[in-house]
């Protein structure tokens, strides 16, 4: 059987990864600046993570979610006291989409009500039930019968209109839009988006599914707002490549049983996955070094990458061109072995390197990044 053929793949061939490097089987070493669009927090193959991941393998193979699991509490736990959400309850499931998908629901279930406001170039997954980005027909998904989306630019006015028509359960937001572009509302949107969702008694979601867990260089994007949203989606970087998801969930909002549900969530593989990735981010304080070496990109970005627009914060960044980047990104790989992303405008290049990227290595991104498009400042 053939593999169903939806992802354009380039001829290599990773057989072996350590931090923020890998190999390929013809003994190649490649340097990872894009960590499989931000899943790659903590490093690949981080001694404590395999470490976890191992001792889990020997320990209880048993999964239901019938019975009690003790590491799906320690992983609230710990998730509630690294992100500052210890009030907010967890449901686990598996990605990000699914992460959504139930946020969604909840806030359906609570209001009552169906229609939810998104933001033009967002991308919040691909299942039929999630908000797919508007603007580029190659990820359109199709919408969900259930929800009726409204999509928005990032303008006050504009949303109050869609919520005075008193239908709307919930406005959607990335904190700092991925897919789309590292495209961020201001503060001041995000401060004024939580005011007026609370005066129409409509829940806010933040999408975290990227720009949380350190990416940042706060826990959440949405942090440095000051806001606390309804419900906030995490997936990606939670696992450091092994699937899991989840919502965070504000205390006014009670569960019941069978209320929500999937088959996977929160197995104990994804639960010690998660947990060594918090301790990790917690034992190497990584929010102060994501914060850390993304200033120092940005920085030397600003003076030398000829670049109309340096976005993001922390270690979520886009460089904005006036001209497409493929040949800039196929250079990088070629012929500096280095791995970058990109984005649904095809002149923004994506970075999402893993948060304990060392200086060294940031510096071999920028002096590649400047021997194909440098300018001295
Ligand atoms: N939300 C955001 C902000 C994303 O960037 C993505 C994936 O790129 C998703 C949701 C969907 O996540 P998944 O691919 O795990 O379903």
């Amino acid at each position: 059987m053939d593999l169903f053929n939806v992802y354009p793949l380039v001829n290599i061939t990773p057989v072996r990864a350590l931090g923020a490097k890998l190999w390929d089987d013809q003994g190649q070493e490649y340097l990872d600046f894009y960590g499989g669009h931000a899943v790659i927090s903590i490093g690949h193959s981080h001694p404590h993570y395999v470490q976890r991941l191992t001792e889990q393998l020997h320990n209880i193979g048993f999964y239901s979610n019938s019975v009690q699991i003790p590491i799906q509490m320690q992983l609230a736990h710990k998730l509630g006291q690294v992100s500052g959400y210890d009030d907010y309850t967890l449901f686990l499931c598996n990605s990000g989409a699914e992460a959504n998908e139930n946020a969604l629901k909840l806030a359906s279930f609570h209001t009552g009500k169906k229609r939810v406001v998104a933001f033009r170039g967002a991308f919040h997954g691909r299942t039929s039930g999630t908000v797919a980005a508007t603007d580029n027909p190659k990820i359109v998904a199709p919408f969900n019968a259930g929800h009726a989306i409204s999509f928005v630019d990032y303008d006050l006015k504009a949303v109050a209109d869609v919520l005075r028509g008193g239908d709307v359960c919930a406005v959607i937001i990335e904190p700092i839009q991925g897919v789309g572009g590292i495209i961020m509302p201001s503060d001041d949107f995000l401060q004024g988006l939580s005011l007026l969702c609370g005066a129409h008694n409509v829940l806010l979601i933040a999408d975290e599914v990227q720009s949380g867990y350190g990416r940042s260089g706060k826990f959440f994007a949405h942090q440095h707002a000051g806001i606390r949203p309804d419900i906030i989606s995490v997936a990606k970087g939670m696992g450091n490549g092994f699937p899991i998801g989840g919502i965070l969930i504000a205390p006014q909002y009670k569960a019941s049983y069978g209320l929500l549900g999937t088959t996977f969530g929160g197995n104990h593989l994804a639960c010690a996955a998660a947990l060594a990735v918090l301790e990790v981010i917690e034992n190497e304080d990584l929010l102060a070094h994501a914060t850390a070496m993304g200033d120092h990109l940005r920085t030397e970005l600003l003076a030398h990458a000829g670049a109309l627009e340096i976005r993001g914060r922390g270690l979520m960044v886009g460089i904005k061109y006036d001209f497409p980047i493929k040949e800039i990104r196929d250079k990088l790989l070629a012929e500096f072995h280095i791995f970058v992303g990109n984005a649904s405008d095809p002149t923004v290049l994506r970075l999402l390197p893993p948060l304990n990227i060392t200086k060294a290595e940031v510096d071999r991104f920028l002096g590649a990044l400047f021997a194909l498009v440098g300018v001295t400042a």
